[in-house]
């Protein structure tokens, strides 16, 4: 039980009122389920996270959306069987903390396939809008879910999504014993009448803080809830004026974070995925070798806001770059 509160802890944003049931759930997953067990123990330590963006398209177009620039539909995108079979043979234990994301993940053919090839081996969470064809017959829908736990991250986006639907979609996951984490980012776009269904719906829904530029220009917000925070280097990064550097991902004991887009190329920051730029490898190539390298980047001021936490930049690119 002290593990099971310890993973519950680990959960922003979740409400009193849902413990019971995730705890239920959570008692009832790693009974059955040993594997699951030491999954939830890696994630307790920190382990380092894959990402595999199964599918740059969308069901949205969110005016606000990061990945404004990427070729949605022109994006190669390579058979899930071999990502698949990439994963399962060289992600190493500290590196099973998986990422399956977008685009929107869900309007892959073989999202589902993906989903049942990889979740006894990986501890998977799914970023969803929960608005595509997945989920247009619930039934069917939790069914298959519940065969299958992973992690739901459901985001609201206020331009597309109705919030009585997002909210009864996710109520009725987590009635199913879904552990689905419900989040909207706090735009301006939001009204006062979907902000209040959303807040005092008793799903647990948070809002996330908007990372951008407002109105006039200036990049907010000034402080963030989170003591690495530094507004000097979140302009050093995404304050625009892009320039040289150098810059390599943070290490975390020799792991590091790892992005496989949709055609197979590994980048290790998000910005350089979506411009499908410097890649570091390719699935088909193995392991990449220089993960944790310093590489050359033009892009500095203009780098996105999730790559903050786990980069490391230099101003003036050193003689030994690679
Ligand atoms: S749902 Fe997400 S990925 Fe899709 S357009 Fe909106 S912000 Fe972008
Ligand atoms: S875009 Fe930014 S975070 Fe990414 S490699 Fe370049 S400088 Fe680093």
């Amino acid at each position: 039980m002290a593990m099971i509160r310890q993973i519950l802890k680990m959960i922003p944003g979740i409400e009193q009122a849902n413990l019971m049931r995730h705890r239920r759930r959570l008692k009832r997953q790693l009974a059955d389920n040993p594997d699951r067990l030491r999954f939830e123990l890696d994630r307790l330590e920190q382990r380092y996270y894959l990402a595999y963006f199964m599918d740059m398209r969308c069901n949205y177009n969110c005016s606000y959306c990061i990945q404004s620039g990427v070729q949605r539909g022109g994006y190669t995108r390579t058979p899930p069987d071999e990502v698949i079979a990439y994963l399962l043979e060289h992600a190493q234990a500290k590196e099973r903390c998986l990422g399956i994301l977008g685009g929107e993940a869900t309007v892959h053919p073989e999202f589902k396939r993906t989903v049942e090839r990889l979740h006894q081996s990986f501890s998977i969470t799914v970023t969803t809008n929960l608005g595509s064809k997945l989920y247009e017959d619930m039934d069917a829908f939790l069914e298959w879910a519940v065969a299958h736990p992973i992690e739901w991250h459901a985001s609201f986006h206020a331009e597309f999504m109705d919030p009585n639907l997002f909210v009864s979609r996710v109520r009725r996951m987590q009635e199913a014993g879904l552990l689905c984490i419900p989040e909207g980012v706090d735009t301006a776009g939001v009204s006062e009448a979907q902000r209040e269904i959303l807040l005092g719906s008793g799903i647990g829904f948070h809002f996330q803080v908007y990372l951008g530029f407002d109105a006039d220009g200036t990049l907010v917000p000034k402080e963030y809830p989170d003591p690495a925070f530094s507004y000097d280097r979140y302009v050093a990064m995404c304050g625009g004026n892009p320039r040289p550097c150098t810059c390599r991902t943070i290490s975390r004991a020799h792991h590091a974070r790892h992005l496989i887009a949709p055609d197979g190329n590994i980048y290790n920051c998000h910005q350089l995925l979506y411009r499908q730029l410097n890649p570091i490898g390719h699935i088909r190539s193995g392991w990449p070798k220089r993960l944790l390298d310093w590489q050359e980047c033009n892009l500095l001021g203009d780098c996105n806001p999730c790559d903050m936490g786990d980069m490391e930049f230099r101003e003036v690119p050193s003689p030994g770059a690679s």
